[in-house]
């Protein structure tokens, strides 16, 4: 590990941020980006940094302040109002109390605090203002953990930083430690008459400081590097190299994974599917169910990733669908079964009064394959992945250097129920009818495609755009991504090949973990007299795509429907053209008339597998299918100028993309609806389905 310190970007921040927010922040900013940036140092909100300043007040009066990380901000990509600045004495005599609890300690940090709409500061804040430097940072090394999560690491840390190194014995994060600290250190500076050179926690992490920003990310780098070399320079320290298994094999098991889930949990859960080389490593171990089931490598993992992880052995991608989801489906349930076990034990050991959380694995792996996460979004079911991948390295790191032993049982639980802990999960946001479900849409580019995407997406979805025309794609992902942040995604489709249609729902695999509902609605709009011969050859190919490119979508689909065995929605845009020609249409008709009767078809066939289908007939959205003359020529063959062909229905109203697309976010919602068809189009008599 290398310093990244640049005085020339750290000037950078002083331009930025010093003017409005003094020096030591600007700096104490740029620092904790340098920490956060780096995934083997801190991970996801994980670390704290702070830095002792002054600031004047309203009325004048300069107050020595601690700006500390506040609750909720990553380092890697923290801003000054990301520190709350709380007025150091009051903080540093709180650290004389003895005891304080989590609610009073919240009260006087908040109640500390000069500007109140600041976010919380870190439940680490005071031992922040304890420890006398001006800047303190504090990381979670990957590293330090594999030397810390020993039986024997008070040895090896004196090992790696000699005698001057403090070693504070595992407490519980929050005032508990703040106030161990403040004995430890006190007793160890009296004792020796100096300050220690470094503070590691056993089981948890490192706290490094110094007089400026620089001296005190230096003295990080420079002591995670002596333990990187440490562990790195151990005998028996090279992980050997494992060949990876090809990918598909976990988007072959993911379905059943994520249909296993949600059969058990009954709710809908998003995967993140992992492959990379320290997942192999550790999945590869001869001992990986029992070393994976020791613990976290550091407490504030347990909220995301759970205490332990679930291991399904003998899982094979090749096996039946319902099979291999049986057997998962029984692995999950033994895990909630131990996961309740747990609860009991640490509860009653404890004598908490706590609720259980839920009891479902965020973690699940398989040997030699690697690791599937789980999340109610793609956001959390990566950073379970995340956090998992580091584990993996530290676990193996910290084997090969003795024996894994991180924090126990009774002190992991503690963290998991712990109020503060929880409160960086954040609120929920508000429950949308598709959370957790994932929807693929193809033909997205634009249009009512577009616009139902969208739709879905607001309502909790997560989004896979498909379309042939990739640049347009790409923007309109792009434009969705402001919405939607993580829960979208694109790939190039080509509906009327079927390799295209396989690789596309591939692809929402590997992404998401599975498929909920799809929304058909790529299509062209040829025209021509079908007596004619330039009508029948626009008829075949329209079929292709009006026709056969939606059974490509619905087969692939339902393979993963019914992989998951928790049903689904297959919704189609057919237009009212299905139910009432126009002059010289048929090429656009006829495929649309037959793309109903399909739509029947399958709601029969597929029903058993609880797998929905439905159409919307919409008519005359302004979109780019009337583009390139369509609409004129289609104004001309009802007789209608153009402005009014839009609103020539029975409300005399122009019908929307949003309005279809508002029917079918109601398919895809209405559980007890199948094969139905929904007319937009503002009443039109001679289209009534029948
Ligand atoms: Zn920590």
């Amino acid at each position: 590990m290398d310093s990244l310190y640049d005085a020339a970007e750290a000037q950078r921040y002083l331009d930025k941020y010093a003017a409005k927010y003094g020096e030591d922040l600007a700096l104490r900013v740029y620092t904790s980006r340098l920490l956060g940036q780096d995934a083997s140092l801190v991970l996801h909100g994980g670390g704290n940094t702070s830095v002792k300043s002054k600031v004047t007040e309203l009325l004048g009066e300069t107050t020595d302040v601690l700006y500390v990380k506040g609750s909720g901000w990553d380092l890697g990509s923290i801003e000054p109002k990301g520190f709350p600045a709380c007025r150091l004495a009051h903080l540093r005599r709180c650290c004389e109390r003895s005891t304080m609890t989590d609610e009073e300690m919240v009260a006087q940090l908040r109640g500390q605090m000069i500007d109140p709409s600041s976010p919380t500061p870190s439940v680490e804040a005071l031992l922040h203002a304890y420890l006398p430097a001006k800047f303190v940072d504090h990381t979670h090394a990957d590293a330090v953990l594999s030397l810390v999560d020993q039986p024997n690491s008070a040895e090896l840390v004196e090992k790696v930083y000699g005698p001057d190194a403090l070693l504070v014995p595992y407490v519980m994060p929050g005032f508990i430690l703040a106030r161990r600290i403040a004995e430890v250190w006190g007793a160890w500076v009296k004792s020796k008459g100096r300050e220690p050179s470094v503070m590691i926690l056993d089981k948890h992490g490192i706290f490094t400081w110094g007089e400026t920003a620089e001296e005190s990310y230096t003295r990080m780098i420079e002591a995670v590097r002596k333990a990187e070399a440490f562990v790195h320079d151990s005998p028996l320290s090279r992980p050997t190299m494992i060949s990876a298994p090809p990918p598909d094999l976990l988007a072959r098991i993911a379905p059943a994974v994520r249909g296993a889930m949600g059969r058990v949990s009954g709710r809908s859960w998003i995967l993140s599917l992992r492959q990379t080389a320290p997942l192999l490593a550790f999945t590869n171990r001869e001992d990986l169910a029992e070393v994976s089931q020791i613990g976290c490598v550091t407490p504030d993992h347990v909220i995301r990733t759970k205490p332990t992880p679930l291991v399904v052995t003998g899982a094979h991608a090749d096996a039946p669908a319902a099979e291999l989801r049986a057997q998962i489906e029984a692995a999950i349930r033994g895990y909630a079964e131990r996961y309740h076990q747990y609860f009991e034990r640490a509860s009653t050991a404890r004598k908490a009064d706590v609720k259980e959380l839920d009891r479902w694995p965020r973690v699940i792996l398989f040997p030699g394959l690697g690791a599937i996460t789980a999340g109610k979004t793609r956001g959390e079911a990566e950073i379970a992945a995340d956090l998992y991948e580091h584990t993996a390295g530290v676990v193996d790191a910290a084997a090969r250097l003795g024996t894994y032993q991180p924090v126990g049982e009774l002190d992991l639980f503690d963290v998991e129920y712990w109020s503060l802990e929880q409160a960086k999960l954040g609120k929920a946001p508000a429950a949308g009818a598709l959370d957790g479900k994932v929807a693929l849409v193809t033909g997205a580019a634009s249009g009512i495609g577009f616009g139902t995407a969208r739709a879905l997406g607001l309502a909790g979805a997560h989004v896979v755009l498909t379309d042939r025309n990739l640049d347009a794609l790409t923007a309109a992902k792009a434009k969705l991504a402001g919405e939607l942040g993580g829960r979208v995604h694109h790939v190039a489709c080509d509906v009327t090949s079927m390799a295209d249609v396989r690789a596309a729902v591939q692809s929402a695999v590997l992404r998401f973990g599975g498929l909920d509902v799809v929304v058909s609605n790529a299509g062209t709009a040829p025209q021509g007299g079908l007596h004619t011969e330039a009508g029948d050859e626009a008829l075949r190919r329209s079929f292709e795509i009006n026709f056969f490119g939606h059974q490509n979508i619905s087969r692939a689909a339902a393979d993963v429907m019914i992989a998951q065995g928790t049903g689904g929605a297959i919704l189609f845009n057919a237009s009212k053209s299905a139910f009432n020609q126009g002059p010289d249409f048929g090429p656009y008709a006829v495929p649309k008339a037959a793309l109903v009767s399909l739509m029947r078809q399958h709601a029969v066939d597929l029903s058993p597998f609880g797998i929905r289908t439905g159409a919307v007939n919409a008519d005359r959205i302004r979109t780019e299918l009337f583009g390139g003359g369509v609409l004129e020529a289609r104004a001309k063959a009802r007789g209608v100028p153009v402005d009014e062909y839009f609103k020539a229905n029975l409300l005399h109203r122009e019908t929307t993309v949003e309005d279809t697309a508002k029917a079918f976010l109601y398919l895809a919602t209405a559980e007890a609806t199948t094969g139905c068809v929904i007319t937009v189009d503002g009443g039109n008599a001679a289209a009534f389905p029948r």
